[in-house]
């Protein structure tokens, strides 16, 4: 079985020397246990966290262990009664080949609506992410308008995409053109605006003429910043992440509070593990809205486990358009 395990933990970014192959046997299988042969490797912004020393809302990767993360494959041998050989599933097994796994942790990817690979995008946590924080927290109406941040990535594609289907009008916010016109062209988003562009305030303001009623953020820093003048009363916020303040942490993306005091916003962060209830119905009509062309995805593919380090560095520099993965051969 290959592996790839947490060789040292990064002062500063992440490299490829954060991170060892080790190639050793197949796990054996406990009692209700499935052994999965992975063959998509989610990569996502968490996973840095997991790196470090400290403990954020979960627990850190120790030195030597197999880095954590989602993965979708096929299963070879079961001891669960839910499970036979030959299923598609998805669960957290980690950067490797094989896992083995308690099937009360895995969950069926239903293959006749949406690529296995999308069980670790759309019809995965991301879009788990995406259903929960757009639509219970930010709850948006028809004809409001909704801001995503981080809008061609895994979860912001989702997030933009429901919030056009329930009627809103959706302003998008990413890194560089060909990324904003990925957005608008092949997302549908109203507007996309490159937070990167030296006139980024001044088109943010002229795309938002009536202002916001819901931003759902994901990077935090100064793009959250220049959005909060624009705050409609009684909007809402759902703070998603805080990519931007991931290396360089800092109390900027909440620093001008006066706009929420003013317009009695309401902000609300949140962890989609908190919400076990929500994924069914979540990823039951994010597949519906896949397999009926709704809702669109772009994959960024990173080819063999060994690309894993280089796929979550890239990831974190924005490289990546859409959901990041690893194709484990
Ligand atoms: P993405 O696919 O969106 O990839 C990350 C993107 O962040 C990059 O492509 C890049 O896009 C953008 N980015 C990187 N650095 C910066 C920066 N300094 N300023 C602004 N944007 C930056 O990742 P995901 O969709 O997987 O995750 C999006 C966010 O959602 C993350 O913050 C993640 O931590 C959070 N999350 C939260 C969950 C929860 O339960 N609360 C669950 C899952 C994810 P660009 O090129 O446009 O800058």
């Amino acid at each position: 079985n290959r592996q790839v395990l947490l060789a040292s933990r990064p002062e500063g970014k992440p490299t490829e020397s954060s991170f060892r192959i080790k190639d050793g046997p197949l796990p054996s299988l406990g009692e209700g246990q499935v052994l999965v042969r992975n063959q998509w490797l989610s990569i996502d912004p968490y996973m840095r966290g997991r790196m470090m020393d400290i403990r954020t809302y979960a627990e850190p990767v120790a030195l030597g262990d197999v880095m954590v993360g989602d993965t979708a494959g096929i299963v070879v041998e079961s001891r669960h009664p839910g499970f036979a050989v030959g299923d598609a599933v998805a669960g957290h097994l980690g950067w490797q080949r094989f896992g083995a796994i308690d099937g009360s942790l895995l969950r069926k990817v239903d293959t006749t609506r949406v690529p296995l690979s999308a069980g670790l995008g759309v019809a995965g946590m991301p879009g788990v992410t995406a259903y929960v924080g757009l639509i219970d927290l930010c709850a948006p109406q028809a004809g409001e308008t909704v801001v995503v941040t981080a809008a061609s990535g895994g979860v912001g594609s989702v997030a933009g995409q429901l919030a056009k289907l329930r009627g809103c009008r959706v302003v998008g916010v990413a890194g560089g053109a060909d990324k904003c016109r990925h957005v608008v062209d092949d997302l549908g988003f109203d507007a996309c605006i490159d937070y990167k562009a030296a006139d980024f305030k001044a088109s943010l303001k002229a795309a938002l003429p009536d202002g916001v009623n819901c931003i759902f953020d994901n990077v935090g820093g100064e793009v959250l910043d220049a959005l909060l003048p624009r705050l409609r009363p009684g909007a809402r916020i759902t703070l998603c992440g805080a990519i931007s303040e991931v290396d360089n942490p800092s109390p900027h993306g909440i620093r001008r509070l006066l706009p929420l005091i003013v317009n009695r916003v309401k902000v609300q962060g949140f962890i989609v593990g908190d919400h076990p209830e929500r994924w069914a119905p979540a990823i039951d009509e994010l597949s519906g809205h896949v397999a009926a062309g709704r809702i669109h995805f772009r994959e960024t593919v990173a080819e063999g486990l060994e690309a894993a380090p280089r796929a979550l560095i890239d990831l974190l520099a924005g490289r990546s358009l859409g959901k990041q993965l690893v194709r484990i051969l």
